[in-house]
């Protein structure tokens, strides 16, 4: 699959705060949170019926909480499953559960699972430090409910406390962040990392899913038609990243600027950090040097 013939798919709409029947034993309803990074908003996944799982609750918003609990009516949530502590994700978790008495799944707090890193303290803004899972699940945990059963994946890079669920019966997973179709996700590090996204990625490819449920857009029904895209796409960042260095461009900003000439304006700041997983992903692999403690400051050179 090359570059050319992949082209990721913007045209998905949903309606705001209303349940939405989606596929077989699923639901989901979109929070207003709309953005560059978010695409239409968090979509928030019910799964089954009268006893149900949520997953990923959203963001900490009052009106996005009461349309879940407004939805649902008299049905039970049973399980509140959070695929990461990214705010727009985990942060409605505590407010929702002053409504429901579901325990919450996720693999762990934000720092829980991140490995240590050299870049500055202050770097990681994206993640929601307040959440803190009531049940720690592991990978390959199988958590079942009143008539369906996922299995837990875990699946770093976007975050380190990524999980997918996996969910046998309709031979569909919800990836979270992990990929979507309509955009590449962002890794920011620390806590976003490119060889383990790598690496989860090629997990997804051993698998024989027919279709994948992220948290942000529509389904992806060619999975891994877009999994062997985003491999290729994350590849030809390294590698521009490399000849940017090679010619010249030490600084984050100046490789973003050779890259990147036309980026918009409220895209630098990721781009800067998505930048710099490739950097750190070029350290590792021992083909670029740099002073990773001088964070979006540090210098690049050649190894
Ligand atoms: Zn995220």
């Amino acid at each position: 699959m090359s570059e050319h013939h992949f082209k990721f798919c913007t045209d998905y709409h949903c309606r705001l705060g209303i349940l939405e029947a989606v596929a077989p034993g699923l639901r989901r309803i979109t929070a207003n949170n709309p953005g560059p990074l978010t695409f239409r908003g968090t979509g928030t996944y019910i799964i089954g019926q009268h006893n149900v799982a949520l997953i990923d609750p959203g963001p900490d918003d009052p009106a996005h909480i009461a349309a879940i609990v407004n939805e649902l009516g008299d049905e039970k949530i049973t399980h509140i499953l959070v695929t990461h502590t990214h705010r727009d994700h985990s942060a409605g978790t505590a407010r929702l559960q002053q409504f429901c008495d579901a325990p919450s799944y996720a693999m762990g707090t934000h720092t829980a699972l991140q490995r240590p890193s050299a870049l500055p303290a202050d770097m990681d803004a994206a993640g929601d430090t307040n959440f803190s899972p009531d049940v720690v699940l592991h990978d390959n945990q199988s958590i079942r409910g009143d008539g369906w059963q996922l299995l837990c994946l875990h699946t770093p890079g976007h975050a380190s406390n990524h999980a997918a669920f996996a969910e046998a019966a309709h031979n569909r997973v919800f990836v979270g962040d992990l990929v979507m179709g309509w955009s590449t996700p962002v890794l920011l590090p620390p806590d976003g990392h490119l060889q383990d996204y790598l690496s989860s990625l090629d997990r997804l490819l051993a698998r024989k899913d027919s279709v994948y449920w992220p948290t942000h857009g529509g389904p992806v029904e060619k999975p891994h038609t877009l999994v062997k895209h985003l491999i290729q796409h994350r590849k030809q960042r390294t590698g521009s990243v490399l000849a940017a260095v090679a010619n010249g461009h030490r600084t984050l900003a100046s490789i973003v600027e050779a890259g990147y000439p036309d980026l918009s304006a409220n895209l630098k700041p990721a781009a800067m950090r998505s930048t710099l997983a490739s950097v750190i992903f070029l350290i590792e692999q021992g083909q670029l040097k740099a002073n990773l403690s001088d964070g979006l400051n540090l210098i690049c050179q050649p190894a």
